[in-house]
C-alpha cells in the first residue's frame, strides 16, 4: 500500500493530546516530560483524525512499529487494543474534569406554575427537556442527540442543532436550562406510545468528550407524563458515523 507524506500534527491538535495524557506515554503510562512523540495508528503520516494518534514514549513508539508479520512470534498490538490502551490513559488525566448533567423529558414547564400552583402544561408535542449541570466549579459542554420513536418506529424528523448532536450546549456551573423541541404529536394520535432515545456526550474544559450511555423516556398517557426508561431500542451512536 502506497503511503501518503507526512502532514504535520496540527499545534491545536498536539497541545490537546499531550494535555490529555499529561505527557505521559498512552501505552506504558510513563511520565515523559520532553521525551514523547505522537504514533500514527494506522501508520499513515498523512492521517491525522485524532482517533488515528497516539503519543508514546520513544521505547514505546518503536516497540508499536516493531512486529514484523514474517516471523509470526508472539502478539501483535492490534490497533483497537492499542486505542483502548492509549483511551485509558486519556481518561486517567481527564476524568478530573468531567462533570454531571441532568437531563429531563416533561410535557410540563417545571418552573412556571398556573393559577393552582401546579406546573404549567406546554402544548401538545411541544416537549420540554431540562438540562441542569451538576458541577459547582468548571464549566463543561454537553452534545446531545434525541431520537424520536413513535409507536416504536423511528421517525427522521430535524429538531434543531442542538437536539441533532451537532451544536454543543455551554454550561456554565449551577446552570440550568428550560430546552423544548416539538414532535408531531396530537390527541387522536393512534396509538398514544412514544419513545424518545437520548444519546449525549460531556466535553470537558480539555475539548475531551466522554460518551455516556443513552437511556431513554417514554410517554404513554396524555394525562400522564413522560417516564424514564433505562432502555434504548435501535442500535445507534451518538455521532453519525463517517
Ligand atoms: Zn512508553
Amino acid at each position: 500500500m502506497r503511503k501518503n507524506g507526512r502532514i504535520h500534527v496540527p499545534e491545536e491538535t498536539r497541545a490537546k493530546l499531550f494535555l490529555w495524557c499529561a505527557r505521559h506515554c498512552c501505552f506504558c503510562a510513563k511520565a515523559c516530560t520532553t521525551n514523547i512523540e505522537i504514533h500514527h495508528i494506522d501508520e499513515d503520516p498523512s492521517n491525522n483524525d485524532e482517533d488515528n494518534l497516539i503519543p508514546v514514549c520513544f521505547d514505546c513508539h518503536g516497540e508499536l512499529a516493531r512486529y514484523n508479520p514474517e516471523h509470526t512470534k508472539g502478539s501483535k498490538y492490534r490497533n483497537l487494543e492499542i486505542k483502548k490502551r492509549r483511551d485509558q490513559i486519556y481518561d486517567l488525566y481527564t476524568l478530573p474534569y468531567l462533570r454531571q448533567v441532568e437531563i429531563k423529558i416533561s410535557k410540563y414547564l417545571h418552573h412556571v406554575q398556573d393559577s393552582t400552583g401546579q406546573p404549567k402544561e406546554r402544548h401538545l408535542g411541544d416537549i420540554s427537556c431540562t438540562v441542569r449541570t451538576l458541577s459547582q466549579d468548571i464549566p463543561i459542554r454537553l452534545r446531545l442527540r434525541i431520537e424520536p420513536y413513535p409507536d416504536n418506529q423511528r421517525l427522521k424528523v430535524d429538531l434543531g442543532d442542538l437536539y441533532s448532536g451537532i451544536a454543543l450546549w455551554n454550561l456554565n456551573p449551577s446552570q440550568i436550562v428550560f430546552g423544548h423541541f416539538k414532535l408531531p404529536i396530537s390527541a387522536e394520535t393512534k396509538p398514544f406510545l412514544f419513545r424518545v432515545v437520548i444519546f449525549w456526550s460531556i466535553v470537558d474544559v480539555l475539548d475531551r468528550e466522554h460518551e455516556m450511555l443513552p437511556f431513554s423516556y417514554v410517554w404513554g398517557d396524555p394525562k400522564g407524563d413522560w417516564w424514564f426508561d433505562p432502555r434504548t431500542i435501535g442500535n445507534n451512536q451518538l455521532k453519525p458515523t463517517k
